[in-house]
């Protein structure tokens, strides 16, 4: 059975302890593979190899990184296929989804920052006839990139590529329930020629090397993605030794449609916006908020392309919707059905497990609920499953009250066709992105993250590459 390992200065390395933990694969509920079960001694050794390593890599030329991240990005997309055939083993997700977004945005994660850091310059401010002061920013040193199951290389890239770039030295933790590309990568690091020490890949749970390294101080930097009570977990730990923190964290992000939009594509990109990734991606729409006098035409649209949603095995090229990503999130998003029964709630779609011929894995169907009012607990705890609830607004001021009514504050989506409206409602949404018309269309350069309980900081452009860094001020007088 295959052994996911740490990789550690350069090499695949077995946990110290000898432990490992069993990894299932969710479409198939069996165990396929073990992942090393590492602890503080394994976080040790990481940074040794990291304080090694970074007084040559933060000082070699920029160039020369740059070119380093791009051959890794080229190396990601050279091994396309493999990549995202131990991504949809990993996960259950539609081998579709990994081939055309989860790896391929990987692979652009380190071609972005190669291109970025070449590109990134500091300000300068003159004090007339007096002094002239400009901002050096120097990497931080070594820094923890923490990450979820839910897009397991795209996620773990998008830390680590800017961290790298910046010229620091990273240890990298994946999810423990998705250990397989974060383990792959280590070897493409190694054929790119990264010195080794640079990028350290520890494997395990949360609590135990997650936590490590959270509370070594040698890290001086922590971001991490995942639920929010586990950043809350990490914010009280680096409390008292000052570490930088970037949190990325849980969402119960509406869908705003007016009626004078147009309802066929909204309730097309609705049904992505709810069900991608099995309602398993942050920034999906899990309360969908509809103008009162389109609420029964956008619902019978809506329902119908739910239907048609093609479930199945998803290593069949033809399947939009996988398993979850354990029997545990599978027990947890039953809960939740029953618990919108209890609260009140109609089940107008789904509302169950199904079987996959041949598999054995953790399959539940889209769901879709009505009836529920926005103060119940299925409209306010976040479920990150493919469970939603279809409720209805009377106008502007309305639809902003209920979108704002959660305790998060990641992303929202509005579906207007007029402009007015449109902004003045961004402006109202309590949330870190706002997309009008549209829904996850990202453009890296962007500020990305939420408000709230959805987190602390941006990730993206110029803020994860200012986030990795210390800005110094230096004053020199004329
Ligand atoms: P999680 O918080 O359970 O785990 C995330 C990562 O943190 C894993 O690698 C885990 O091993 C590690 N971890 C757990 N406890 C730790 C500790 N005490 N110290 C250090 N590391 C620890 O989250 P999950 O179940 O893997 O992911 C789902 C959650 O992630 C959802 O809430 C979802 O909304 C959120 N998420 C947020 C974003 C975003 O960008 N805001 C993106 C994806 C997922």
């Amino acid at each position: 059975m295959q052994n996911f390992d740490n990789f550690i200065s350069g090499a695949f390395t077995p946990p110290t302890d000898g432990n490992y933990i069993d990894v299932y694969a969710p479409s198939k509920g069996e165990i396929y593979a073990r992942v090393a079960k590492s602890g503080t001694k394994d976080v040790n050794k990481a940074v040794e190899a990291a304080q090694k390593a970074f007084p040559n890599w933060s000082k070699m030329p920029i160039s020369e990184r740059s070119q380093l991240l791009h051959k890794l990005a080229n190396l990601i997309l050279r091994d396309l296929d493999v990549l995202s055939q131990m991504e949809t083993a990993d996960t259950g997700k539609p081998i579709q989804a990994a081939r055309t977004i989860d790896i391929p945005r990987a692979s652009a994660n380190f071609s972005f920052f190669a291109s970025a850091i070449v590109n990134f310059s500091t300000d300068a401010n003159i004090m007339e006839g007096e002094a002239i002061n400009y901002t050096r920013r120097a990497p931080l040193g070594i820094v923890g990139c923490i990450s979820p199951w839910n897009l397991p290389l795209y996620l773990f890239t998008w830390k680590i590529a800017p961290a790298l770039a910046m010229g620091n030295c990273v240890i990298g933790k994946p999810s423990e329930l998705t250990p397989a590309t974060a383990w792959y990568l280590g070897k493409l690091v190694e054929e790119a020629g990264f010195p080794p020490g640079v990028l350290s890949i520890l494997q395990g749970l949360g609590n135990e090397v997650g936590q490590a390294i959270v509370d070594h101080p040698e890290i001086k930097a922590l971001s991490f993605t995942g639920g929010t009570h586990t950043g809350q977990q990490i914010a009280s730990s680096v409390s008292w030794d000052f570490k930088k923190l970037s949190l990325e964290l849980g969402g119960k992000n509406p869908f705003i449609v007016f009626a004078d939009s147009d309802l066929d594509t909204a309730a097309s990109m609705c049904v992505k916006a709810t069900f991608s990734n099995q309602g398993q991606i942050c920034l999906c729409g899990s309360r969908i908020l509809v103008e009162d006098t389109c609420y029964e035409l956008f619902k019978a649209k809506y329902l119908k392309k739910v239907a048609e949603i093609k479930t199945g095995d998803p290593t069949d090229p033809q399947t939009a919707f996988g398993a979850l990503i354990s029997a545990e999130h599978l027990e947890k998003v039953k809960g939740y059905i029953d618990l919108a029964k209890k609260e009140g709630g109609q089940i107008i779609a789904g509302g169950t497990p199904y079987k996959v011929i041949g598999l054995n894995g953790y399959f539940h169907a889209p769901t879709v609920i009505e009836g529920l009012n926005q103060e119940c607990r299925v409209n306010q705890e976040e479920i990150f499953g493919p469970v939603v609830t279809l409720g209805s607004f009377k106008n502007e001021a309305e639809a902003v009250q209920l979108a704002n009514s959660t305790k998060y504050g990641l992303a929202a989506s509005v579906w207007t066709n007029n402009v007015k409206q449109a902004h003045g409602l961004a402006h109202q949404l309590a949330f870190g992105i706002v997309w009008v018309n549209c829904w996850m269309l990202r453009d890296l350069r962007t500020p990305f993250g939420g408000v709230k309980a959805s987190g602390l900081g941006r990730e993206g452009g110029i803020d994860a590459l200012n986030f990795f860094s210390e800005p110094q001020n230096i004053c020199i007088k004329i």
